[in-house]
Parts: structure tokens; C-alpha cells; sequence
């Protein structure tokens, strides 16, 4: 007879995967499909931001700011190799918000809760401080206040491998086809997307975390007909070559109500972004069209000295979030806040579906939907996921250096640049990748940009990379330094590694 499983999580996504390591964590037995790879839906196409949310003040979402706000501290210490703390300087626009409204809300965003190690907000003066330097000298005044970055994809995967270590079963390219109640459980039927092969699971319960292909695994899949809770709003990103050399990212308001992000972005770019568009086609082809573009360039060229144009732009990212829909009349003013729905009628097996939520909240997310799962199919273990760290992540969130530096003592051939990216990408975990390498050529052939076997050996053996694109985009971005033929070089290397058997997971 097919396996039960107590908990059997439908998406790979950061809500999928936190869910799926919370459950297996308070002893549920899980298993996590992931149609395509890890990460591939909207958790790699954010803004990166582990964030409060300054301008949903201006929409009273403080029961969402104020848990974002919490988590932002909680975060950092779970995973300090992935998530670290950025200042964001907001210049001051006339004819925009007034400076009070701003510094009442910034105020706000000090004291709603949590900050401990992040400082405080302050008032710069554009004239001198250097932050000033790359934007027009009509910008004299600005705040500084304090957010984190993340690295989303691979928080996604650090759950996941996280999950998988604590005795979840975690398939990638697994499609979830059908789901059936018979019995008090799901008859769940996967199918492998590479070979076509069929599978049957069952599950005491189900969680829906395909986050915009909610509606279709609700009606498609699952055969329920509570569908239209979602608001798909697509919002895209442009690379850069760097627009300037300070570490601080900034915040600029547009002429429209909208805001957007100009970021330090993988050493050498900036990233800016983002928009909010309603969308209506399938999620994996989202894509930017020209006028985002525009809409871009324009927005950070009226601050920005130097003008940002189209034919500046090295890369583009746009995703699809699944907002709850709240009946708000523009996509930007949807609620970024999370909605758990049970449909658990008597006698049959429950399934709950997700919708909205943002990777700042997503282990907050996961505790609410355990809470659910106890009340459904038991209680097992308490909650335990904040003060947990992530693999790789085991030391303070003031080490970070001193872990570079100790990279370098243990891999003397290591040059500064490559020890900080490995330890920024794998935490304590970069020595189980280098293992016992004395020379660079210990590493085995470079792909490009600094790319050896070993780590992208590493990559298939502990964190599901199957394709190039897994490697270079969602596992590092690592593809923004690489041409075509090297990329071809990868594929054809990973898929003489995945003929060879047992050599990845
Ligand atoms: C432009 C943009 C900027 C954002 N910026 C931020 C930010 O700065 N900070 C922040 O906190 N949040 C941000 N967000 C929000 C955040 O990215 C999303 O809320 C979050 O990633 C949603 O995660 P998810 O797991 O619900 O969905 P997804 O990441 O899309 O995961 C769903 C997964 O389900 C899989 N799936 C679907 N159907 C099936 C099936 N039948 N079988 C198996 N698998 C299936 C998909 O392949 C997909 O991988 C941003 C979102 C966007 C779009």
C-alpha cells in the first residue's frame, strides 16, 4: 500500500518549505513536492527584503508590520550567512510626502516592536553625507532607517535541506496531479516531470503552498470549487551595472504614490525594482515587458545624477505574488498580509490553503498553519523554528568576518573575494563543500566566474540543483558573469553527474 504521511505540503516555495521544517521539526511525518525546482515560482523573484514594510503603514497594516518588524531581528540570528542587517536612506522629494509624515513613520517603524540590534533612524544631510553624491543636488535632506537583505532563493533551499535532515521527504520536478479524499485521508498521485512516471502517496492532511497557482491546484487538483481568494500582481526588477559605491540602499518615492528600491545587488550591480501590475496569465511566463522597463528607469532617473536607461539594464526578474484578495481597487494597495483557509469538513481529510504572505513572515506563517494542523489531525511537538539556525548558520550574527577569516586560515589558497562569497552563500557549511582541498585545483575544473566542481558537486548532492539554471540562478547568481557556451559546458557536466548513479539526491 502507498506511504501515509501526517502532512504532505504541495509547493517549494519559502511557505512550503518553512511549513514543511516547522511540521517535520515537531515530529509529523512530511513530504514536500515541488513541481519544477526549489524556489523557482515567486521566492526568487523578490525584492530581497526582510522588511517591515514602511509604506504599508500608509494602508494600517500594523498587525503585518509590526510581526515583519519582529521577525526581522529573529531572521538575521537564524541565518546570518543569508540575511544581514541594510540602512535605507529615503531622500526627502518636495511636492511628495512631507518630511513630518515621513519621520512620524519612520518613528512608527522604530518602535512597533523588535529592534534590538538594528539601529535607530536618523536625518542626513544630503549636501555631505556621501550618500548624497550619486543623486541630484535637489535632494538635501534624507532619513536613514534600518531593514534587512536576504538572499530568497536560497533561504528557500536552506529550509528545504533543513527539513530533508530532520526526516522530511522532499521531491523536486514531483508534480502534485490529483489529490482524492477516500477514507479520512488524501489519495495524492505525483508525477515525475522529467520521466512521466506516476506515483500514489497518501496524506492525513494536506497544505496548499503553490502560492499564484493557488486557484488552479484548488479547482484543477484538489477538485474543491473555493477559488477567485487570490489577486495575482506581477512586479519586476532590472540589474544594473553598480549606480554607486556606498553599502546602503536607497528608498525613492515616484510621482505615482509608488515607491521603489535601488540596491547594492552581487558586489558589482544595483538592483531597482519594483512594480505592481494584475496579471492573468500562467505564472511561469511572467515576464517584464518594455513599458516596466521604462517605468523604471524613469522612477530611479529622477533622483539618480547620472540617468538610468534600457540599454543600461544586464538583467531582469519578475514574479507573481498571490495576494489574498481583500476587493482593494489597485494592485498596490492589495493587503501583503496572510490568509490560512481550512476546508475540513466531518469525517474527511483536511486540506489548507495559503495565500499571500511575504518572506519576511514566513516562519510566522508556518507557526499559524501548525497551529491549524494541531487543531486538524493533533498536537505533536511546541514550536520551536525561532532561535533554531538554518544550515549554515551556526554562529552570531556579528561574525560574519570573523568566519571569512577563518575560511581563509583553513583554505590558505582561497582569495578574499572567494572565501567572502562562499561563506555569504554556505555559512560553516563552505568547509563540507571544500573538504579536504589544499589548492585551488584541489576543487576540480572552473566552469566560470570562479565556479569548480566541487561546489557545483556540492550543490547536486546536498540541495537538489539538477540544471544549469538551478546553479547559476537560484543557487548563486553566478549567471549573471556567465556566457552562453559556459552555461552549455555546466548542463552538459551536471547531466553526466546525474547519469552516474547515486550521485545526487
Ligand atoms: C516582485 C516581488 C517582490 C517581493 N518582494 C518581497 C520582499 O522584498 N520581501 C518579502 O518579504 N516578500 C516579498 N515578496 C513576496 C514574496 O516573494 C512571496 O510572498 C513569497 O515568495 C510567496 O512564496 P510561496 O511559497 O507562497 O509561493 P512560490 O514561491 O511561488 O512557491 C509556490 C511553489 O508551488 C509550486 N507548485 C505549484 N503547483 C504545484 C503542484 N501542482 N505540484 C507541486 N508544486 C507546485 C510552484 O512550482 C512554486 O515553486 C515579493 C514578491 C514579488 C512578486
Amino acid at each position: 500500500m502507498a506511504q501515509t504521511y501526517d502532512v504532505l505540503v504541495i509547493g517549494g516555495g519559502i511557505n512550503g518549505c518553512g511549513i514543511a521544517r516547522d511540521a517535520v521539526g515537531r515530529g509529523y511525518s512530511v513530504m514536500l513536492a515541488e513541481m519544477s525546482d526549489l524556489a523557482s515560482g515567486t521566492s526568487s523573484a523578490s525584492t530581497k527584503l526582510i522588511h517591515g514594510g514602511l509604506r504599508y503603514l500608509e494602508h494600517y497594516e500594523f498587525r503585518l508590520v509590526r510581526e515583519a518588524l519582529m521577525e526581522r531581528e529573529v531572521l538575521w540570528k537564524m541565518a546570518p550567512h543569508i540575511i544581514w542587517p541594510m540602512r535605507f536612506v529615503l531622500p526627502y522629494a518636495k511636492g511628495l510626502r512631507p518630511a513630518w509624515l515621513l519621520r512620524l513613520g519612520l518613528f512608527l517603524y522604530d518602535h512597533l516592536g523588535g529592534r534590538k540590534l538594528l539601529p535607530a533612524t536618523r536625518t542626513l544631510n544630503m549636501r555631505t553625507d556621501p550618500a548624497g553624491a550619486p543623486l541630484k543636488p535637489l535632494f538635501t535632506k534624507a532619513f536613514e532607517y534600518s531593514d534587512g537583505w536576504v538572499n530568497d532563493a536560497r533561504l528557500v533551499v536552506l529550509n528545504a535541506r533543513d527539513a530533508a535532515d530532520r526526516g522530511a521527504v522532499v521531491r523536486t520536478r514531483t508534480k502534485v496531479v490529483s489529490a482524492r479524499r477516500e477514507d479520512k485521508v488524501w489519495n495524492v498521485t505525483l508525477q515525475d516531470i522529467s520521466t512521466g512516471h506516476a506515483e500514489q502517496v497518501r496524506a492525513r492532511l494536506l497544505v496548499n503552498a503553490s502560492g499564484p497557482w493557488i486557484d488552479h491546484v484548488i479547482s484543477g487538483i484538489v477538485a474543491q470549487n473555493d477559488v477567485h481568494n487570490v489577486r495575482l500582481v506581477q512586479g519586476s526588477h532590472i540589474v544594473v551595472p553598480k549606480k554607486f559605491n556606498d553599502p546602503r540602499a536607497y528608498f525613492f518615492q515616484n510621482k505615482d504614490g509608488r515607491i521603489i528600491f535601488a540596491i547594492p545587488y552581487e558586489q558589482d550591480f544595483t538592483l531597482i525594482g519594483t512594480t505592481d501590475l494584475d496579471y492573468g496569465g500562467d505564472p511561469h511566463n511572467v515576464v517584464i515587458s518594455a513599458g516596466e522597463i521604462d517605468y523604471l528607469c524613469n522612477a530611479a532617473s529622477e533622483y539618480f545624477r547620472e540617468p538610468v536607461t534600457p540599454a543600461d539594464v544586464v538583467w531582469t526578474y519578475s514574479g507573481v505574488r498571490p495576494l489574498f484578495d481583500d476587493g482593494a481597487s489597485k494592485a498596490q494597495e492589495a493587503t501583503r498580509d496572510y490568509v490560512l483557509k481550512a476546508d475540513a469538513p466531518s469525517g474527511e481529510a483536511p486540506i489548507v490553503n495559503v495565500f499571500g504572505g511575504k518572506i519576511t513572515t514566513y516562519r510566522r506563517l508556518a507557526e499559524s498553519m501548525l497551529e491549524k494542523i494541531e487543531d486538524l489531525i493533533g498536537k505533536k511537538g511546541p514550536a520551536w523554528t525561532a532561535g533554531t539556525t538554518l544550515p549554515g548558520g551556526d554562529f552570531p550574527p556579528d561574525g560574519f568576518e570573523l568566519e571569512v577569516e577563518r575560511l581563509r586560515t583553513a583554505y590558505p589558497f582561497l582569495r578574499d573575494r572567494e572565501a567572502f562569497r562562499l561563506i555569504r552563500l554556505y555559512g560553516t557549511r563552505a568547509k563540507v563543500l571544500l573538504g579536504n582541498a589544499k589548492t585551488l585545483d584541489d576543487l576540480g575544473r572552473m566552469f566560470g566566474d570562479e565556479l569548480y566542481e566541487a561546489e557545483v558537486r556540492y550543490l547536486m548532492q546536498h540541495e537538489w540543483a539538477q540544471t544549469a539554471e538551478d546553479v547559476l540562478w537560484r543557487r548563486t547568481k553566478r549567471g549573471l558573469k556567465f556566457v552562453a557556451e559556459e552555461v552549455a559546458a555546466l548542463q552538459v557536466f551536471m547531466d553526466d553527474v546525474r547519469r552516474q548513479p547515486a550521485a545526487a539526491e
